[in-house]
């Protein structure tokens, strides 16, 4: 496979979350975390639509939010965050992806974290980072083929002729969402929210920034790097 040297022994790693702007590559970068380091990657999407299948009351009671049309509350976010992080695949370690995605949920985090039965008062906080025109022109340049389904995009994978799909000619689409007005817009609400996570973990010196706007294997080097740095291998580690 691409990996050039075996992966690390299992240890517990401190909880590691990712921020960054849709499009960052926060997905992918996540699932080869999972793998490297064998721990879950937590999306909050992942979460909730498990929780569909529940029976509890907390599942309930996020339903009816939802039926309302309501935005779930932090409160009850957090109470089903807390539910999952306490199921034993988290014991060593995890990545969250998606949360905290407010300030009141990092706050409620760092609490819960340092006053939970397993003290982890530290954090790897990860910020990818695109550069806002990259991020723009990669969203716009996405096509995809009403015919078929795929993707393409015209800055970083074209078909062969422009605007048709290589596999059966039909004219390439663009999603509703990946119109310019749109793309604008959601990218400011993201920052707008994402911005006062990021101060708040540099803050607290647990934050580490990296581009995501290289080639994936790259970032993927480099989160590697970032998180030996952070956790470094001792032998007291798994005695802990
Ligand atoms: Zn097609």
């Amino acid at each position: 496979m691409t990996e050039a040297q075996p992966a690390p022994a299992p240890r517990p790693l401190p909880p590691v979350l990712l921020l960054g702007v849709p499009g960052a590559g926060k997905g992918t970068q996540a699932k080869r975390l999972s793998l490297r380091y064998h721990i879950p990657h937590l999306s909050t999407g992942d979460i909730f639509r498990e929780m569909a299948h529940a029976e509890s009351d907390l599942a309930k009671r996020v339903w009816n939010d939802m039926r309302q049309g309501n935005l779930v509350s932090d409160d009850l976010v957090c109470q089903v965050v807390a539910e999952r992080l306490q199921r034993d695949d988290c014991r060593s370690g995890y990545i969250l992806d998606g949360f905290p995605r407010t300030l009141p949920q990092a706050r409620w985090l760092m609490q819960f974290l340092e006053s939970g039965p397993r003290a982890a008062a530290r954090v790897i906080v990860i910020y990818l980072t695109v550069g806002y025109n990259d991020l723009y022109r990669r969203l716009l340049g996405r096509r995809s083929c009403p015919a078929c389904g795929r993707i393409y995009n015209d800055f970083t994978q074209p078909p062969r002729h422009a605007g048709v799909c290589d596999l059966d000619q039909s004219p390439l689409v663009q999603r509703k969402d990946d119109d310019p007005a749109v793309i604008r817009e959601r990218l400011s609400a993201y920052e707008q929210q994402t911005l006062p996570l990021v101060e708040f973990f540099r803050g607290r010196g647990s934050l580490l920034e990296l581009s995501g706007g290289e080639a994936v294997d790259r970032v993927t080097g480099r989160l590697f790097a970032a998180i030996e740095q952070a956790a470094p291998e001792s032998p007291a580690a798994g005695a802990l």
